[in-house]
């Protein structure tokens, strides 16, 4: 049985253990990890009698030479209407959907066309939390992309010169990125140089990227459908003290939090790690978000490293941790490391190093 057989086997036990009828699969990366197939307008109706994949003509030979699903229909009119049809032809009474992600308009006239006599129930998050643990050959496609990450990162900053643009710098890296056998960016570039950095999602500017002040990056690449994500600071000239002692102590969190990582401890708890050392250097009310967040298919997934999280790690997760602290008119610190949760801890997959880059 192939990888998406098997995720498909696991997902119908558990539609047969919420006597369920069928499911509705409509986000499309949650179709693809239970078909493979990556064309954009799709729906996957989950039975016994085995997946049914819906899409459009656009896609009659994709569907064909990339999807896993025992049935594959082209519908000639809307997706919804095919798959109503096929409701009523295996005598669904209950079916379930993604309350996560359908919009509330399909919804309504996926309700209206079923009529009162099936009745639609919310699927929980049931595979969110499975996509979180990742397969061996996920953690593969994860590594490649970590490798392409951090590969394109050392090439973008050879070629730093004095005067570059923010966003001259993003599309080098973004470039290296392709060069290198990413399909895309996972996420927008973030290259973020002095007060600009105080904003922990900046947009790259086509301003020049000043001397003396701290430079923040923030990439990931996509291959294979997975993402990795990376932060690191450098600096073009000569880091103030302010920076040496801000930066040291987001590594200490950061290495505090990657300490903490392993299966059973909480995300929670990953998360305190990071917080107690910022706290102990009095810094704690200037990291404004979580620790960090699940990858995969999906940048930001199932868990969240965050203060509330109760959720437990897994051997198998890949997780960023990505402290930071903020300082409005000053500038901003991160860093940030794609990690896998092993079974006796956790190994660092991004091998680029921590230290504050001189440029
Ligand atoms: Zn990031
Ligand atoms: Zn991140």
């Amino acid at each position: 049985m192939t990888e998406f057989g098997e995720r498909r086997r696991w997902f119908q036990e558990a539609l047969d253990g919420a006597e369920l009828d069928g499911a509705l699969i409509s986000s499309p990366v949650n179709v693809r990890y239970l078909t493979g197939f990556t064309g954009s307008n799709s729906l996957l109706l989950m039975s016994s009698a085995g997946a049914e994949l819906f899409t459009d003509p656009r896609y009659t030979v994709q569907i064909e030479q990339e999807a896993d699903a025992e049935k594959k229909t082209v519908a000639t009119g809307t997706l919804l209407k095919a798959v109503c049809t096929s409701v009523r032809r295996r005598r669904m009474r209950t079916v379930g959907f993604e309350g996560l992600h359908l919009t509330y308009d399909s919804y309504a006239r996926l309700s209206a066309a079923l009529g009162e006599k099936i009745n639609l129930k919310s699927l929980g998050r049931e595979l969110e939390e499975r996509r979180a643990v990742k397969s061996e050959s996920e953690v593969g496609a994860i590594r490649q992309a970590v490798k392409i990450n951090s590969e394109a990162y050392e090439k973008a900053l050879k070629r730093f010169k004095a005067g570059m643009l923010e966003s001259e710098l993003a599309l080098e890296l973004d470039y290296q990125m392709r060069r290198m056998g990413a399909e895309c960016p996972a996420f927008d570039t973030i290259v973020a140089s002095g007060a600009h950095a105080a904003l922990p999602h900046a947009h790259p500017r086509a301003v020049p990227i000043e001397t003396n002040a701290l430079l923040l990056v923030d990439m990931g690449a996509q291959a294979n459908g997975y993402a990795s994500d990376m932060t690191r600071m450098a600096l073009p000239g000569k880091p103030s003290r302010r920076a040496v002692k801000l930066y040291r102590a987001v590594l200490e969190a950061q290495q505090e939090a990657i300490r903490a990582t392993r299966p059973g401890a909480t995300a929670a708890s990953v998360d305190q790690a990071a917080r107690r050392v910022l706290k102990s250097a009095g810094l704690d009310s200037l990291f404004i978000h979580s620790t960090g967040h699940g990858l995969g298919l999906e940048i930001h997934e199932h868990p969240r490293i965050g203060k509330t999280e109760k959720s437990a790690l897994q051997a198998g997760m890949v997780i960023t941790i990505e402290p930071g602290v903020y300082v409005e008119g000053w500038g901003g610190i991160r860093i940030e490391d794609t990690v896998l949760v092993t079974a006796g801890g956790c190994e660092v997959l991004t091998p680029t190093g921590k230290e504050l880059r001189v440029l």
